[in-house]
This record gives C-alpha cells, structure tokens and sequence, in this order.
C-alpha cells in the first residue's frame, strides 16, 4: 500500500510567476528595475487586479500622506485577491485602521531620533552601529518601525549626512559593528553600495559589516551573480533578512539566498510578529523550517514596535512567549529565533523567554524542561566573573 504524504503549500518553494504579468517576457520579469518601475503602487493599479474591501481602498487613499503605498509585482504575485485577510495582503495593502493611533503608539517607537550622533547615525549599543543609508525600500510594510521616515512621505525626512558619518566612525574606535539598513540599502546600485563598502572597509577598527534588507524577498531579481561577487570583496559581511510568513519563501527567493550563501554571506532573519500574519505556533514552525532549508538562521522574532497605526497587527507579548514555547524543544535548535521587545523610548532590545529556571539559590536550580519535566542542578559557591550587578533603576523610563 502506498501512502500519500501531504505537504502543504506553505512548505513548498513555488513561483508565482508571472501571475498578474502573463504578457511579460521572462528577460524583463528577472530585470530588478523592471520589477521596481511595475510596482503596484496606485489605488487604480491595485483594483484592476483585485477587489478591495472598503477599508483597503481608505487605507490606500491615506498612505500618501503616511507610508507609501508600493509592492513588487514579485510579491504582489503572492496575495490570495479571494481572502482580505491573507498574511501576505494584511502586510503590504493599507488598511484604515492604520489612521487608529492607540494612546502608547508614537512616531518614533525606538527613540532612534534621540540617539542620533549624526544625521542617519544610530549609535545606541557600546561597539555598533546602525547606519540609515536611505528611505526607499522595495515594497512598504504596512507595520514599519521607521515609516516616520521611510518611503518619503511621512512626517520627517531622512537626511544622512555620509561624510559625517565616516568622519565619526573614523574618530569613535569602540565601534566595531557597523549594520547598514534604512530603508534599503540593496536599491542602491552595485556601485553605490560598494562605495559605501570600501569607505566603511577603509576605516581599521570595524571588523563586522552586516546589512539588513527586505531585497531578498521583495525583489529577488535583484541578487545578481555580480551584485554577490561585489559582496564577497568585503567579508566578514552578514546579512539579515526580513522574512514573516512562509509563503514568501518562493522558489526566486530561495535561489536568491542560496546565491548569497554560496558567495560566503551569513544569513539571519528577523521576523515581526503579526496578528493574523505569523502569530500562530504551527506557521511559525514552518517558517523557521523552510528558512534553515534556505539556509537562514532564525535571528530574532519582534513584538511589533508601538508605530502608530498597527493596534491591527499586534498580538500580546504573552502570544510570543507561546510561539517560542512551542518551538524550544520541538523543532531543530537554530530554527528558533530570540524573541525581543525593542523597548518603547530607546532601550535597545530586549529578549523575552518562557521561564525554565523554577527557583535558583546559592545551593541549586530547578529548571523545567519542554515537556514541563522538572530537573534540579547543583549550583556552585564559585562567583561569576562578569560580576555587574544590574539593578533596575526605580523609576519608569518610558510608559
Ligand atoms: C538592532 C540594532 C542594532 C543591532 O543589534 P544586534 O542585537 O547586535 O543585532 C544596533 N543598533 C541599533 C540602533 C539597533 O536597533
Ligand atoms: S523593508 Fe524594512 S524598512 Fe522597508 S518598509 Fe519594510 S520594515 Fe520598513
């Protein structure tokens, strides 16, 4: 007797190509700046391809004057037009709800305006850095932390003043880790990012560039042979990627990051947790699952940060802690990523985990393993040698 195996088609690579654009020849649909000139990215475009709900054509009415509207016609492949709750839709169409602003929600959720040294110059941890080399990205994601300033038309405008920047880097030599993000930096030409590279390169203390980018999944066609024979030059380069639901893991983005693995590049992803997107233990599972087939490692999964306009899209901290629960344990070691809060008014992140430890005094810890078993270790009278004590300060940063 044979059995069936089913696989769902979250699990699979597959090509939505060409979808929406059956008359484009394949030469213009692998072009990158073919895909990023046919963006959809009016309420016309949108709706002659598919019905929208009242609150979808209100949502995109307002985007211009909030976060632009604008999705590759590689991802917009991947939408169901029958389901307006589909993940991939509730993550790049508008919706009104995002003109709902919830008392905690705010412009800059990180406070990363605060800990600007120079214009586009985040400096926030002890050795790193993180570097906004532009506004534009390949399509909007409607939750984004930094829409105060991506894609243009928010309420701020992104200045980075670059020399200064380098001139700064030069000068601080505790930092070692530059990650470069916006925005994304992969809309730059190959030149232009290489540019950027060199000049970072040239500068003796930074040992560590990474770059974090949405290119990969957006806008596969962009990681051209050349364009990660460009990267190669300037390892040790990571990279980070932005991936929520396993769907977009389509058979152009999977060859695209192979691509880049094959050049040396490490691979990260970071995930935000979104209500009816990703907050669910079983798609989580599969994303983390298909992100190691692509050989990404699942770097940090994060509550939704309080941008205004996202109550929709957020789900309790308590739902995060749940996910991780159910993924420690019952699923491969790497696939699990760190949950963290990226704490409201510039703390940095902060992770968040399930307790394990049941009780620790200065004789033993009880720990609790995934099964809810409990185990009891012997602890030593031996001190430890990273002896900073934290005490959390009595007063409430930020609320
Ligand atoms: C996330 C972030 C970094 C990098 O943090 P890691 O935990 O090292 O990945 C650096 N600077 C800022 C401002 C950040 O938000
Ligand atoms: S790709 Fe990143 S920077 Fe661009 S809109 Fe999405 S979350 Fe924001």
């Amino acid at each position: 007797m044979t059995e069936s195996i089913v696989v769902s088609n979250d699990q699979q690579f597959t090509s939505h190509a060409p979808g929406y654009w059956p008359d484009v020849p394949a030469e213009l649909w692998n072009d990158w700046k073919w895909q990023l000139k046919n963006r959809v990215a009016t309420l016309e475009a949108l709706e002659s391809k598919i019905q929208l709900t009242k609150e979808e054509r209100a949502g995109v009415l307002l985007a211009g004057k909030k976060l632009a509207f604008a999705v590759t016609p590689h991802f917009f492949n991947l939408i169901d037009p029958e389901d307006p709750e589909d993940p991939i839709r509730r993550q790049v169409i508008p919706r009104i709800e995002e003109s709902v602003r919830a008392p905690w929600e705010v412009a800059d959720p990180c406070g990363e305006d605060s800990h600007m040294p120079v214009r586009g110059l985040v400096h926030r941890y002890p050795d790193r850095v993180l570097f906004l080399v532009t506004d534009r990205c390949a399509s909007y994601c409607r939750y984004c932390t930094r829409s105060r300033v991506v894609s243009g038309v928010g309420e701020q405008e992104l200045h980075t003043d670059f020399e200064e920047i380098y001139s700064y880097l030069r000068s601080h030599t505790e930092v070692r880790d530059v990650l470069i993000s916006g925005g994304d930096a992969l809309l730059f030409s190959d030149d232009k990012l290489k540019g950027i590279l060199t000049r970072l390169r040239e500068i003796p203390h930074i040992e560590f560039l990474r770059i974090g980018t949405r290119v990969p999944i957006f806008l596969p066609q962009r990681i051209t042979e050349e364009f990660c024979q460009m990267l190669q030059q300037f390892h040790p380069l990571w990279m980070s990627v932005h991936v929520n639901h396993p769907r977009e893991l389509t058979a152009e983005v999977k060859a695209a990051l192979e691509r880049l693995a094959n050049h040396g590049v490490p691979l990260g992803n970071q995930s935000v947790l979104l209500k009816g997107v990703n907050d669910d233990p079983q798609v989580m599972k599969t994303l983390v699952q298909k992100l190691l087939r692509c050989r990404v490692r699942p770097y940090y999964l994060y509550q939704c940060d309080l941008i205004y306009g996202s109550s929709h899209l957020r789900t309790s901290v308590a739902t995060g802690i749940d996910i991780i629960e159910a993924l420690r344990g019952y699923t491969t070691g790497y696939a699990i990523p760190q949950f963290v809060i990226d704490a409201p008014g510039g703390g940095g992140k902060v992770p968040i985990n399930p307790d394990y430890v049941l009780f620790h005094d200065q004789d033993k810890v009880v720990i609790r393993n995934y099964e809810g078993k409990i185990f009891e270790y012997p602890e030593l009278a031996e001190k430890p040698k990273f002896q900073r004590v934290i005490e959390p300060a009595d007063e409430l940063l930020f609320s």
